[in-house]
């Protein structure tokens, strides 16, 4: 409104600017009329535009209240399906790494073997020459050449021993990591599922939709538009930026409208918002029309 006179009054000071260089005044007086009537008609047309204006962005929010409601259909599950394919592939690439682990631990276990084999073979043949030597110092070093080549044996079971152990708990991990798997895979198919029927059951209305907000959102100025939006991003809770007035209240934040403002609400003359919560209140009425 207040904008609205400041137009008027820059009008009438371009008039007289007009006036002040117009060589004749007979033409001056002529516009002078002329810019009273148009202002007139305007004035008779702002209520209008006012009303067309609320029933505008009442209707958007009708619509997107509707999306809002889709939206909440879907729920977290979009963010639930994300999450769980991230999961998923961690645990994945977790499974690899044990997998990695037993096949090295397995090659670790077939080296020690071959080793016994190798020192058994060492062992059969230094046996073999203990038999036929021909003094006891000779016969003393292939003693504890011998006895040297049974504790190697004996370190090569041990580490057998140890990695077999090893083997065995990363076994147990990977087994319980692929059920596991199983079970957020078996969760993830179930979620996607839900999430594809609902996308399937509201893709059209949303469709439908988002074209009919795009097409009203075309009819309403810009600065008015933005102010709507900035509204409805403050009320995220509910996404309203636009109620009635119900009991002698904002349906947004419900507190009270003071009677003449209520007034003033359903003479539909100017843009009023909730001093309280700052959305746009339109009389009730304007709700059943
Ligand atoms: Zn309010």
């Amino acid at each position: 409104m207040a904008k609205k006179t400041v137009e008027k009054a820059d009008t009438k000071s371009n008039v007289k600017k007009t006036t002040k260089k117009s060589p004749t005044t007979k033409k001056t007086t002529k516009e002078e009329v002329v810019t009273s009537t148009t202002t007139t008609n305007n004035e008779h047309k702002e209520v209008s535009v006012v009303e067309e204006r609320l029933k505008s962005l009442y209707g958007l929010q009708k619509i997107m209240s509707k999306i809002d409601e889709i939206k909440i259909l879907r729920g977290d599950l979009p963010l639930e399906v994300q999450d769980l394919e991230d999961e998923i592939l961690g645990l994945k690439t977790r499974l690899e790494r044990y997998n990695n682990d037993i096949k090295d631990g397995e090659k670790e276990i077939t080296g020690f073997k071959n080793a016994i084999e190798e020192a058994r073979l060492k062992i059969d043949k230094k046996t073999e020459q203990q038999s036929n030597v021909v003094n006891n110092r000779e016969y003393e070093i292939l003693s504890k050449e011998l006895e040297n080549l049974n504790l190697d044996i004996q370190i090569y079971e041990r580490k057998i021993n140890e990695t077999t152990e090893t083997i065995t708990t990363t076994r147990s991990e990977f087994d319980e990591l692929e059920a596991l798997i199983q079970d957020k895979t078996a969760d993830l198919t179930v979620k996607k599922e839900e999430l594809s029927q609902i996308i399937k059951d509201t893709e059209n209305e949303e469709i439908e939709l988002r074209a009919t907000s795009k097409e009203i959102e075309a009819t309403i100025e810009a600065r008015l538009l933005t102010a709507f939006k900035r509204i409805r991003k403050n009320a995220r809770r509910n996404g309203l930026a636009v109620v009635p007035v119900e009991r002698s209240s904002c349906s947004g934040c419900f507190s009270k409208i003071p009677p003449q403002r209520q007034l003033d609400i359903r003479l539909r003359k100017k843009i009023i918002v909730c001093e309280n919560c700052g959305r746009i209140l339109i009389d009730f009425e304007m709700t059943q029309e």
